[in-house]
């Protein structure tokens, strides 16, 4: 029997009671000083290891905290710092390093995209400024820590050269090869340092080599690894893979580094992959087994059966998660108020590497041990699957009967006809995303309704007391179609989930999202089902003070699934086509009641696609079929709005066109008016708003700016067809960030309405 180790990917930063997101927002808000910032993250960071030390697992990963992201970590390490900032060299001080991330009056942030196809956003490096440059070793840095403080042999963690440069911006694709002599040398140096620290493995993440890229490039990344190699030659690289199984396999497991991660969770392929073409026999396999992005308990006698034959793979094991643990909360023992059936089918980090620690121990000491244990995790979930929590018949039935007809409408030019007559809408019409600031008022309400200190009642009036202040701020600032604000979600999927069948609610089962961004993904364990009217009640009110349109706020079921964590026991389809069935029910009452404006927004469509470009077609055409079916039960004059944040959308606009929304607004500000080019290439034909102005940033963007992009916007798309927008949801920001920001957009919609 060779030998097997447990190791683990990454941990979440955040910490059990989000102290890390605290500490953070206390610092940016003035209230907590730089050092006392540093130490507050020191006790987390140290928490954070020891607790992996204390489980038992041998490799833990070091370097992988941030006071961010990670992307950001590496950027700076190499001094990749856009010009704007005004650095020149040495190591990123703390505040570019956040200004970067975050903008500030003066400075637009650096971009910033979905990770993977993961709901964790990455800041985008940047190709401009001074020569890159080692500005700090940081996983050294990291890697004396973590021995120092706690007397543990870290497995420093690295964003690979080949993922690092594919995710920046600023780069030329086809002298690609330059980068990466510019970006290869700095990395050699990294390498060296550990080395000679006496560092033993190196966890190099290249998560990148599961995506569909171009052959010629897996000759690049050989040689890239082959240099590596001689900067370091007795460091132990483990050249981490995850998200989906291996592009190139037989090229990428020769790579000479001296193991290979795979994710035997998504990547089922790499069963097939390892099976037909083997694993070399000097290499360590890093096995992926306990699925690191959803939240069931494996089923573990099924995972020991396949470890068992997996360690015939390899000169030895690593037992590991699929991918970082940052995708997933923190822990279950958390959760009290959870059905206690569901409760024992779920696993987070902490349970995870328990997972992991059980398999290892399982292959090191034989079945004898550990046989209960293994039996125990797949009644967890039996138990839950034969419970009446999962089944209701009607509505399996109910998505049995869906038919072609029941996702179609009237031709678009038709509609749209109609549609200009009923609302009569100036040229370029402004509007906005759908939620306003959730003030520290607003969540302190929301608060005090769920301690009870507030009945139902108290609370529903505050709501509506925020209608009534934001429809006349919106009346003031003079937009021609309103929303109601949103006030009474905390979060666009929770408030759904908590009003259908089939979702649960963790305690603190937060995830990071961005910065320090969290969301507390609902789980969708069980049949959806419409139980009443969910936005009726707020939709009317708003609307009822107002003679502009109020546009209805709804969740598409895309992203209802993509930002839950979803059951796997029946195919996602399936559990879609379950959710477009009841937002259609609650389209129909929305427009019963008069609300006949109504968005459904799908921001997480385009995150959702796999990662191989194979697996596309068919996953889009039952998401778009999803959307079809929430709504077109609509008259000809209801008009369908949606929303989309951060998309590369040259490749799936076929795909968005078939939603065959009345309208789409799309976030484009922080990609620079990349986006705009794709309309130089291909027609868009119905409603469109291109985000004007970048939410995600404190700073009031100024009127000509934003007559700048909508010209620009205009000149490729059909005037007649355009509207003017914010990129996304107002949420984040405060009341005097929004008010002049917005009527600045309303400026420069009139400025250019009147010019053109
Ligand atoms: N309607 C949502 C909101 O305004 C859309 C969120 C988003 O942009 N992702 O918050
Ligand atoms: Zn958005």
């Amino acid at each position: 029997m060779k030998w097997v180790k447990s190791s683990n990917l990454g941990y979440p930063r955040i910490g059990e009671q989000r102290e890390w997101k605290k500490a953070l927002e206390s610092y940016w808000a003035g209230d907590l000083t730089q050092e006392s910032l540093m130490k507050q993250l020191k006790t987390i960071r140290l928490n954070n290891l020891k607790k992996q030390a204390d489980k038992g697992i041998d490799w833990i990963p070091v370097g992988d905290f941030t006071l961010y992201d990670s992307m950001l970590d590496t950027a700076a390490m190499f001094g990749l710092v856009p010009r704007r900032f005004g650095y020149d060299g040495g190591p990123v001080s703390v505040n570019t390093y956040f200004e970067m991330a975050r903008g500030s009056q003066d400075r637009v942030a650096c971009e910033m995209t979905k990770w993977f196809n993961t709901n964790y956003h990455y800041i985008v490096p940047e190709w401009e400024g001074l020569k890159p440059q080692l500005t700090e070793n940081r996983p050294l840095r990291e890697y004396r820590e973590a021995k120092a403080e706690l007397g543990i042999e870290g497995k420093p963690v690295l964003i690979g050269p080949y993922t690092f440069l594919k995710l920046s911006k600023g780069y030329e694709q086809k002298d690609f090869s330059q980068y990466l002599e510019i970006l290869v040398p700095l990395y050699k140096q990294v390498l060296a340092e550990l080395e000679r620290e006496g560092v033993e493995w190196v966890q190099m993440d290249e998560p990148i080599l599961v995506t569909s890229f171009p052959k010629e490039e897996m000759k690049i990344v050989v040689e890239v690894y082959q240099e590596l190699r001689q900067a370091a030659p007795s460091l132990k690289l483990m050249l981490q893979t995850y998200f989906d199984s291996i592009e190139y396999y037989p090229e990428t497991v020769e790579l000479p580094v001296q193991g290979i991660g795979l994710d035997f969770a998504a990547g089922k392929k790499n069963f097939d992959l390892i099976k037909s073409h083997g694993f070399p026999d000097d290499k360590v396999l890093g096995a992926g087994i306990v699925d690191g992005r959803n939240i069931w308990h494996s089923r573990l006698s099924e995972k020991a059966e396949i470890l068992e034959w997996l360690t015939s793979f390899g000169s030895g094991v690593f037992v590991q998660p699929s991918c970082s643990l940052i995708h997933v909360p923190v822990t279950v023992t958390a959760e009290t108020e959870l059905d206690p059936l569901l409760k024992k089918a779920l696993s987070f980090a902490d349970e995870k590497l328990d997972e992991v620690e059980i398999l290892t121990q399982h292959l090191r000491e034989g079945r004898e041990k550990t046989v209960d244990r293994l039996k125990e995790s797949n009644k967890r979930l039996d138990d839950l699957d034969q419970s009446d929590l999962r089944h209701q018949p009607q509505v399996r039935e109910a998505v049995k009967d869906v038919k072609p007809q029941d996702t179609v409408r009237t031709p678009f030019e038709l509609r749209w006809e109609k549609q200009q007559k009923r609302w009569n809408l100036p040229l370029f019409p402004t509007t906005t995303i759908g939620s306003l600031p959730q003030t520290k008022e607003v969540r302190r309400a929301r608060l005090k309704r769920r301690k009870k200190e507030w009945s139902e009642e108290r609370y529903n009036k505050f709501v509506q007391e925020k209608i009534v202040e934001w429809i006349r701020l919106q009346e003031e600032v003079g937009l021609d179609v309103l929303v109601h604000g949103e006030f009474e979600r905390s979060d666009m999927v929770e408030y759904f989930g908590e009003r259908l069948e089939g979702f649960a609610f963790t305690r603190n089962g937060w995830v990071q999202s961005y910065g320090s961004r969290c969301t507390r993904p609902p789980i969708l364990y069980g049949d959806v089902r419409f139980v009443e009217p969910m936005t009726v009640r707020e939709s009317s009110y708003a609307q009822s003070l107002t003679d502009k349109p109020v546009k209805g706020m709804l969740t598409g079921p895309s992203t209802i699934l993509n930002w839950s964590f979803v059951r796997d026991d029946i195919p996602r389809r399936d559990v879609a086509f379950q959710v477009a069935l009841a937002l259609r029910e609650e389209v129909q009452h929305l427009e019963s009641a008069g609300i006949e404006m109504i968005q459904v927004d799908e921001p997480a469509l385009r995150e959702g696609l796999p990662l191989k470009k194979e697996a596309w077609s068919d996953f889009l055409a039952w998401s778009v079929e999803a959307f079809r079916l929430a709504t077109s039960s609509v008259k000809d004059t209801t008009q369908i709005h949606t929303h989309m944040c951060y998309c590369e959308f040259s490749e799936i606009i076929d795909s968005i066109r078939d939603l065959d929304a009345d309208v789409i607004s799309i976030e484009t500000s922080r990609s620079h008016g990349e986006l705009i080019e794709v309309f130089e290439k291909h027609t868009y034909d119905h409603g469109i708003g291109l985000g004007v102005y970048d939410i995600h940033s404190p700073r009031i963007p100024q009127v000509e700016e934003m007559e700048k992009i909508i010209n620009q916007a205009i000149g490729v798309l059909d005037p007649s067809l355009f509207w003017i927008n914010p990129d996304c949801g107002l949420k984040t920001r405060r009341r005097e960030e929004v008010i002049p920001a917005l009527k600045n957009m309303v400026k420069a919609a009139v400025g250019v309405r009147d010019r053109y």
